[in-house]
């Protein structure tokens, strides 16, 4: 079986083709990071421009022609409303076109199963940190449930926003990274929540050490990432330790950073946990995760209707009933 799947919950349309064994067949993408922050519209701009080039794309990379394409997958929420407008149209104008099923799914529990599927873990603690996300996540009762989440903007938000208001390009997380190699601590805000982070007072606070204190641009860099970092591996943590569990996942775009890699490695290996990450090229948003997700569930019997196919701009983690 053979699904298409198509990503377009905000920054990123993506197109992946994806075999019932977990084979990456085809994984095509095209991000908009435009310099003054995304805006939804222009977003969805965007990805109507680029969707028919990405299928063409998606199909010649896997070498299969549109009929040979079982199932036709899409991110049906949490998003921008704009972007996943234009995924659920394309993903519909699939399946009707070619007479095929159709399926929407959770944008955020296709992270977690793309890197279940690669990694090989089975009942992870699961840090989930993205462009718009972080949640700290354990499947439980046939839900994955959030454990501890950030109660303003995502982790990758919080480090573009840093990145664009000094200068530094976008999307800031690999820039910054290379920078706070050179660095060295200095004192920022932590904040915490009982299980939950907060990272819009670190983020003034950096904004500000540089512009106004002209603190050294790599310290603010190290500290900064240092300090959100510490916040996400605090809460695993003690996830980990109240549910008994012994492994942690760490997936989407931010699992690219080698310092939360490193940090998450260290507090595991001190603890006696086992750390898997996602593969780099199915980190970030992507259409192969999204197509992944959609064979498990048609799989498992889930099916749904045209009419069923109305995008859910809030559609969270703990939502989502898991019947597989
Ligand atoms: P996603 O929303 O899952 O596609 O992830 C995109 C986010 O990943 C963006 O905010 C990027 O800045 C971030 N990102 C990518 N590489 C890195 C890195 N090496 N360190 C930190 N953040 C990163
Ligand atoms: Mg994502």
């Amino acid at each position: 079986m053979i699904c298409l799947g198509i990503e377009s919950t905000a920054h990123t349309l993506g197109i992946g083709i994806v075999d019932d064994k977990g084979n990456v067949l085809a994984n095509c993408k095209k991000s908009f990071f435009p310099d003054i922050g995304i805006h939804p519209r222009e977003a969805a701009v965007h990805h109507t421009k680029h969707a028919v080039e990405l299928v063409a794309c998606a199909l010649e990379s896997a070498k299969i022609s549109a009929e040979d394409v079982d199932l036709i997958s899409f991110s049906l929420g949490p998003g921008l409303s704009p972007s996943l407008k234009v995924g659920a149209v394309v993903a519909r104008t699939l399946a009707i076109g070619l007479n095929k099923p159709i399926l929407g799914v959770n944008h955020c529990v296709a992270h977690i199963e793309i890197g279940k599927m690669k990694t090989a873990v089975k009942d992870p603690i699961v840090v989930y940190a993205s462009g718009g996300n972080t949640q700290i996540i354990g499947f439980s009762g046939g839900k994955y449930r959030v454990f501890g989440e950030t109660l303003d903007i995502g982790i990758g938000n919080m480090i573009d926003k840093f990145a664009r208001k000094v200068g530094l390009g976008n999307p800031g997380g690999p820039i910054i990274e290379k920078i706070a190699k050179k660095g060295r601590y200095i004192d920022m805000p932590y904040s915490i929540k009982g299980m939950d982070m907060s990272f819009s007072g670190l983020l003034t606070f950096a904004v500000n050490s540089f512009l106004v204190k002209k603190e050294k641009i790599e310290d603010v860099c190290y500290s900064l990432q240092h300090n959100a970092y510490s916040m996400m591996v605090e809460v695993t943590e003690r996830a980990l330790s109240h549910t008994g569990k012994t492994e942690v996942l760490l997936t989407g775009g931010v699992a690219a950073s080698r310092m939360l890699q490193g940090m998450l490695e260290v507090m595991c290996s001190e603890r006696g946990a086992k750390f898997n990450v996602v593969p780099v090229e199915v980190a970030g948003d992507n259409g192969a995760m999204i197509a992944w997700q959609g064979l498990i569930e048609y799989r498992a019997g889930r099916r749904q209707d045209i009419s069923e196919t109305e995008p859910d701009p809030k559609w969270r983690t703990d939502e989502v009933e898991i019947g597989y």
